[in-house]
This record gives C-alpha cells, sequence and structure tokens, in this order.
C-alpha cells in the first residue's frame, strides 16, 4: 500500500479549508483533483516546448510532436492497446461516445438496426444513439438490473436477434458504483458475433484495465476523472473496425491530400483527430497515468474498496438512510438519501462543513426513473480520501438528520 500521508502532500488542493474547515472532497466521481506533477508537466511544456506538432520542421514543434506521440504510446501501454493506432485523443468519454456512434453508425448500422445499452448509463452513452436513432432509425434495447443495480444477465442474452449491430455499456456505473461483468458480456456478445463498446469513465481511475483481456472492441474514457487535465479523452478501438470506419469531423491533420475533386483520409489514429490536438493536455494525461501505474492501480483499488466497505458498513447504520446500489462488485461511489430529506438540502448542509459531494440526476436520467427517485447525494472516492474523511462525512449526514 502507498503512503497516504506522502500522497495526499502531492495534491496541493487537499490542503486548503473552505469555510474555515479542511476540505473533504468526496466528489472525484465528477472530476479528481490533480497531482503536482501534472500540472507541473503541462507548465513546462507551455514554457520551455510550445509549439504546434506534426510536420513542423523547427526543433521546437518535433520535440513537442515527440511529447504528444510518446504520451499516445503511455495511453497504449497503460489499456494495454496492441498498437497506437487503436489509440484515438478526444477532448473526454463524451467526445469519445459520439465520434463512435457516428462513425460506426455511419459505417456499419442502417435503418431498423439495434444497439444494447444498459439501465444504468450516463447520458453521453444515450444520448449519441438517440442522434443516431433520428438520423438513420436505428433502435435501441436496454439491458433491465435488479434493484441491488445488478445487470440482469439473462435479460441481456434475450434482447440479442439478428439486428443486434453493437453493445455499448458501462464497466462502472457513476451513481450505483457498481461493477459490471463486462468481460463476461463481451464474451457473449463476440458469441453472436456482436461487437462491444466500454464506457470506462468511471473504472479506468479506480482499477486496472486491459483492453485486450477484456477483447473490447471499443474502449472510451477522459482524462480529467484519472488525476489528468480537462479537455482531454481517449477512444480505443480495435485497428480493424477503425479502419472501416469513417471520419467524424474533417480539417487539418486527418487528410492525407485535399482538392476540390477528391480528398483523401489520413491513416489512423490520425483519421479521426481533426484539428490541432490539445497536445499540452495529452502530456498531463501521461503524467497522471505514470502517477497512478507507480503507485499502482491494483493498491489503489484495494484502497478504495476498503473505504467503500467502510463507508458503507457506517451509513448503512444511519437510520433512514437508503442507498442505491448495492452490487456484490461495487466500487468507490456511494448514492443516497435519507429519509425524506431532499438530496440538495443535504448537500448544500454537507458543503457547509467543507463535505464537496455531488447531488442530482448525475446525468443519468434514465436510472433515476428506473429507481422511482428524482436524484440523490452522490459520495465518491478517490485515491487519495481517508477513513477519517469517511469519518467526517458520516458525521456530516448524522449533523444534518438531526436538523430535519
Ligand atoms: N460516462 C460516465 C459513466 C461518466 O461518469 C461520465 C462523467 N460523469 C461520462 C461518461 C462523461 O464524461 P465526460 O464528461 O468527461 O465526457
Amino acid at each position: 500500500m502507498y503512503n497516504l500521508e506522502q500522497v495526499r502532500q502531492d495534491f496541493p488542493i487537499l490542503s486548503r479549508e473552505v469555510y474555515k474547515r479542511p476540505l473533504v472532497y468526496l466528489d472525484n466521481g465528477a472530476t479528481t483533483q490533480k497531482p503536482r506533477v501534472v500540472v507541473d508537466s503541462m507548465v513546462n511544456e507551455y514554457y520551455s516546448v510550445n509549439a504546434n506538432v506534426h510536420r513542423g520542421v523547427h526543433f521546437l514543434s518535433q520535440q513537442a510532436t515527440e511529447l504528444h506521440e510518446g504520451s499516445r504510446e503511455t495511453v497504449r501501454r497503460f489499456l494495454n492497446a496492441r498498437s497506437i493506432n487503436e489509440v484515438i485523443f478526444t477532448r473526454g468519454t463524451t467526445e469519445s461516445l459520439n465520434l463512435l456512434a457516428y462513425s460506426f453508425g455511419e459505417a456499419f448500422l442502417n435503418q431498423g438496426d439495434e444497439v444494447i445499452v444498459s439501465a444504468m448509463e450516463h447520458h453521453s452513452n444515450i444520448v449519441p444513439w438517440q442522434l443516431l436513432a433520428d438520423r438513420k432509425g436505428i433502435v435501441l434495447r436496454v439491458i433491465p438490473m435488479n434493484d441491488k443495480g445488478e445487470l440482469l444477465q439473462e435479460e441481456y442474452h434475450n434482447l440479442f436477434n439478428e439486428r443486434t449491430k453493437l453493445v455499448s455499456v458501462a464497466h462502472v456505473s457513476n451513481v450505483l458504483g457498481t461493477i459490471n461483468p463486462v468481460k463476461e458480456m463481451i464474451a457473449y456478445a463476440h458469441a453472436q458475433g456482436v461487437p462491444v463498446a466500454v464506457d470506462g469513465a468511471q473504472s479506468t481511475p479506480h482499477m486496472a484495465v486491459d483492453v485486450q483481456d477484456l477483447d473490447a472492441d471499443f474502449f472510451a474514457f477522459s482524462g480529467h476523472k484519472i488525476y489528468g487535465p480537462t479537455g482531454v479523452g481517449v477512444l480505443y478501438g480495435k485497428e480493424e473496425l477503425l479502419e472501416k470506419m469513417p471520419p467524424y469531423q474533417g480539417g487539418g491533420e486527418m487528410i492525407q491530400r485535399v482538392s476540390f475533386e477528391k480528398t483523401t483520409y489520413n491513416h489512423l489514429p490520425f483519421k479521426f483527430e481533426a484539428g490541432t490536438p490539445d497536445y499540452i493536455a495529452t502530456t498531463g494525461l501521461a503524467n497522471a497515468l505514470d502517477y497512478v501505474t507507480a503507485l499502482g492501480m491494483d493498491q489503489i483499488f484495494a484502497h478504495e474498496q476498503e473505504l467503500t466497505r467502510y463507508a458503507m458498513e457506517q451509513m448503512l447504520a444511519i437510520p433512514d438512510m437508503h442507498i442505491y446500489g448495492q452490487a456484490a462488485h461495487k466500487d468507490a461511489v456511494i448514492s443516497f438519501n435519507v429519509g425524506n430529506i431532499h438530496h440538495l438540502d443535504m448537500g448544500t448542509l454537507l458543503d457547509r462543513l467543507g463535505i464537496a459531494v455531488r447531488t442530482g440526476h448525475h446525468c443519468a436520467e434514465p436510472l433515476m426513473h428506473r429507481l422511482g427517485i428524482e436524484g440523490t447525494v452522490r459520495a465518491s472516492f478517490g485515491l487519495y480520501n481517508t477513513k477519517e474523511e469517511v469519518d467526517v462525512l458520516v458525521a456530516g449526514i448524522n449533523r444534518v438528520r438531526n436538523m430535519f
């Protein structure tokens, strides 16, 4: 296990106060705080290297290109992708999934074809498919879940038919914390000849991911949720599929030759990367991935599992507590309501105690409908959170409860 106190020193923001109280940051599902190495690497690049990447003849441009392409190799290693051609830089999970829906949709989907998603998807793994449904008349099928927040595997199997062309499912639910058995779900889909996309926004920060071991056909994640900068993310895709898919956006970088008569496209991964990439953010992302890798993804997972177990035990003991998501395999996310205290009131009062949690529908309105609620309070843990912070949260919830 890494030294928690030492690790917390790497994150300057963790030592600040809000309302004269020590910050207890439990909104890691929305975004994570940044270690000094990540921010420093970006500042250093701006101050000493900055130049636009690719095709530059001058020294700085070549150095910036080396850094940017080196970051792609870091991502490849982190995901254990076969090739850097399979690593497409995007603005984040949302853009990755929009790219996928658009381009996979253009290449492979026709009127009446079906895409399977789950009841616990984030809006960014629902709405891009609905836009495609409007454009192409595809049909969305939804895997239901039980009351613990586990996807019903038999029902999942029953959704497949000859029109099923893709499964797109969250690795970890940002509301329930459920760790979905994506490896098994992928194996099942493959046995039916159907590829699978995984939304890894909430899994990559917490557990080791190996896209070859999962045999995922596509995998999306965001830099800012894994201690990296905002504005950068990744779409991994198997090369043979990406080769068959058309560009998502047009512009510089993604072309080979342009004429008014005929334009040809660049090879992978550049075919999908129109315009100047955020090459500073890719450096930050690579440093973030190196940072968590050095701590050890398995150590991070073990620490957060212990925190979650500790928090669940104490929170379940609070009278009138309702926790949404009690799957057997659960990640570091706890969504709850207490009695009939409105989630917004709970969140606002916890905030006054220095505790940052998120409230609302968490961009998963269909899931809220399934649960029959409007919203929850959500505490989500990161690698730097402590049991003392869980104690502060539990005391805070009890205090708010006593006020009502
Ligand atoms: N999917 C899941 C499961 C998420 O939790 C999030 C972020 N809350 C997203 C997708 C979207 O990520 P981003 O806003 O970074 O594009």
